[in-house]
Formats: C-alpha cells, structure tokens, sequence
C-alpha cells in the first residue's frame, strides 16, 4: 500500500457517504452534466480561498489571479469579480481576460515568446506588458509608435535568487524569463526616455512552495531588489508584482501554506522599505492556490479487473485530462494525489487498489496501490486539488480522447 494526498478540508458527505460538492451530490452533478470524466469547481471554496487571503495579507497588496492554473470561462468570470487583477500568459488567455469582463488596466501579460500580435492585441487594449527581454522591448516600442499608443510596459526580472523548496524554480541563474536583474536599470530608462508607460517590476521567482519561511524570505528579496533597481533608476515602480509561490498540499506528508504567516512577514516587509518604494503598489500573483482546491475530478469506473494479484480500477479519466495526478507533469518521484470513492467518502478502506486511466499507456495511473473501500464498476473516483493545470494543461486529444466536461457549482 502507498499513502496518497491528504484530501482537502471542506468536503463532507450526504448522510450515505455520497461525497458533496458545493452542497450537491457528485453523483447528481455527473448525471445532470450527462457524461463522465467530469470536473466540478465549487464557486463557494473560491470566495472562501480569497476572503482567506485578504485577511492573512497586509490591506495594500493586491491580489492577482493567474489564468493559466483554470481558465474555465465560467470559473474566469468568476474570479473576475473577487481579485484585483489577471496575469495572463497568452494572447489567447488576453482575450479571454477581456471577454469575461476584467478591465484591462487589471491585465498584466507575462511570458516568453510574444509574437507580434500579442503584443499589438495587448497594447490595443491597453493592458500592462511583463516584458521579457530588450528584444521583445524593442517590439514593443515599435509597435506602439506604429499604432500611435503610449504603451504600459513592465520589466519582468530575472532574480539573483529563487525560491527555496519551490516545485518549478522560475528565477536565479540562467533563465528563459525575465531580463537578468544587472540589464533592468539601462532598460526601464530606455523605456522612460521612448515615452513608455512603465508600470514597474514582475519578480516571480518559483512556484509550489509550502514553506511561509522560504515564501516571506524570498518576498523580502523580492522588495530589496525592487528597492535597488528603483534606485539605480532613480524613479519609484508604480506597481512592485511580487509573484505568487504559495503552493497547495498534493502529495502525502505536505501540509498547507500558513498564509498568516506570510501575511505577517509581508506587512513586516512592506513597513520596513526602502523609501523608493514609499508610493509603490504591490500584487501578489496566485493561480493553484486559489482555484486547485475548489476542483474535483470525477471519473466512473469501466472495469475492475486483477493481475498477478493486483487489482486494477479502470477508469473512463486518466492522464489527458490528469497529467499531474498521473505523475507526468513537473513531478520527479511518482506519488499519489488525494484519492477517494466518491460515494462511499470517509468511509474506512478495505483493500488496496491500484486507479488506472483507460489510455493505453503504463503512464496513465491515478493512484498507484492505493488503499479505498471496495469499488465497482459504475463507481465514481474522486481526485482532488483538481481545480488547478487539470482541464487545460493535460493532452485531452492524446489517443482521441477529448476534454473532460466542467462545471461550477
Ligand atoms: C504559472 C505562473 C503563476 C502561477 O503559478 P501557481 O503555482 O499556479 O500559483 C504565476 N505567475 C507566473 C509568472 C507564472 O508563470
């Protein structure tokens, strides 16, 4: 037997162990979306994520959702009325941005390899550019003089530092992202001199951290750094996105983010700044944190079957629309994400399974000897921490498969 993920608090069941999702039985939710696989968003753990965040976070910071952790549009538009802002990564996920109501001053676009209609589309709108490079500087200048738009320009930097115990380091050393730290200082005057909007710096240094300590060390790098490119410049960076990092528990043994703390750290910070920074704003920048929670993925079983005495789950889900749980994205060791049986949730297991996909790939395993009460075909299979890099950063199409349905609730 191997452990799996803890399941996140808040789920409870009906009174016959059916899991619940926002108050509605999974079981319903799947024959009302007629079909299964099927990810379910519950709108209420969103709100809860949020409300739970400004109240840990010193008032002045802003929060800003980024897109690509769940770009549902019903989800999108309905973080749309509870953060300050998005980060998007795409032209397509500026355009999404846009269609769902957030105003385009809140749109910062970040990411490497623009092409030149993105940054047109972008600057057209008006929404603030993360750039990545001089290169991507110069095209941007350009085309804005083109369209006879004064362009609103940030700086994202490439840090001296990463964050520590990170899942993906996205800073320090050698980096696809970001203008290294040294290079800043000469752009953002460039920039100034064009006639540019420069909005700031975007200093995002990792991703899936559960540490507060690693988390409120790195923000405090984050804001001595802004603090001396600023002075370098000699100009104060309207707004100072600190990133994100703040990480959710996937994995057994992890245990979650104390937002609290970091909120204190921060405040501690943001008190003690240099006063370049005096007039700054600053942002935060989240995707898994807010949304992975609120999802569960729902997949039926098809057959049950044993091999040389292992019993196999086989599932209409797997790694197409679960690339994570599965193991084969961003993860080094395999380990099993928060698993249950949908209809008999909380109830004491009985036998050890293992959960497969029905790609015809060894790959394609949900959880591996897993320990659940006794389940049969027609069974529903919960995964949980779904809400984030499921739906949209798994190969639906692999083996012809095609997308899971969604919903939110
Ligand atoms: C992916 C990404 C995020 C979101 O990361 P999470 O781990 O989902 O919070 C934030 N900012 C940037 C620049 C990113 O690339």
């Amino acid at each position: 037997m191997k452990p799996h993920g803890p399941i996140p608090p808040g789920f409870r069941a009906d009174a016959d162990g059916m899991l619940l999702v926002g108050g509605d039985r999974v079981g319903t939710l799947a024959d009302a979306a007629g079909d299964t696989p099927l990810f379910v968003y519950d709108s209420a753990m969103l709100t809860a994520r949020v409300a739970e965040w400004r109240a840990a976070m010193p008032a002045e910071v802003q929060l800003h959702y980024a897109m690509k952790a769940n770009p549902y549009p019903p989800l999108l538009a309905y973080m749309a009325g509870l953060v300050d802002g998005f980060d998007v990564a795409s032209g397509g996920e500026l355009k999404a941005a846009l269609g769902c109501g957030m105003a385009a001053e809140h749109i910062s676009f970040a990411g490497p390899g623009k092409r030149d209609r993105e940054l047109e589309a972008a600057i057209s709108a008006g929404a603030t550019l993360n750039l990545e490079s001089a290169g991507e500087a110069d095209r941007a200048l350009s085309i804005a003089a083109h369209l006879g738009l004064t362009p609103r320009l940030a700086v994202r930097v490439n840090p001296d530092f990463d964050l520590k115990g990170s899942g993906m380091k996205m800073g320090g050393g050698a980096k696809p992202f970001g203008v290294d730290a040294a290079e800043v200082p000469t752009l953002v005057r460039r920039l100034i001199d064009a006639g540019a909007d420069w909005r700031g710096f975007h200093i995002f240094a990792g991703s899936q951290a559960l540490d507060a300590v690693a988390i409120a060390e790195t923000q405090a790098q984050t804001v001595a750094l802004a603090a001396r490119l600023g002075g370098e410049i000699g100009v104060t960076p309207p707004l100072v996105n600190l990133g994100g990092g703040m990480g959710v528990p996937y994995f057994p043994g992890d245990k979650p983010v104390d937002a609290v703390a970091v909120g204190e750290a921060l405040a501690a910070t943001l008190a003690a700044r240099d006063p370049i920074l005096a007039d700054s704003r600053f942002a935060m920048e989240l995707g898994r944190w807010l949304v992975a929670e609120a999802g569960v993925y729902l997949t039926r079983i098809v057959d049950r079957k044993i091999s040389h005495g292992e019993t196999f789950l086989v599932t209409d889900g797997g790694l197409h629309h679960q690339l994570a749980a599965s193991g084969n994205f961003g993860t080094v060791i395999r380990r099993n994400y928060p698993i249950a049986v949908a209809g008999q949730f909380g109830v004491e297991p009985t036998e050890t399974v293992s959960v497969v996909g029905c790609l015809c790939t060894p790959l394609d395993r949900l959880g591996d000897q897993v320990a659940l009460p006794r389940a049969g075909v027609g069974d529903l299979i919960a995964i949980f921490q779904a809400g984030a890099y499921g739906a949209s950063a798994s190969p639906a199409a692999f083996l012809g498969q095609g997308p899971a349905g969604e919903m939110l609730v």
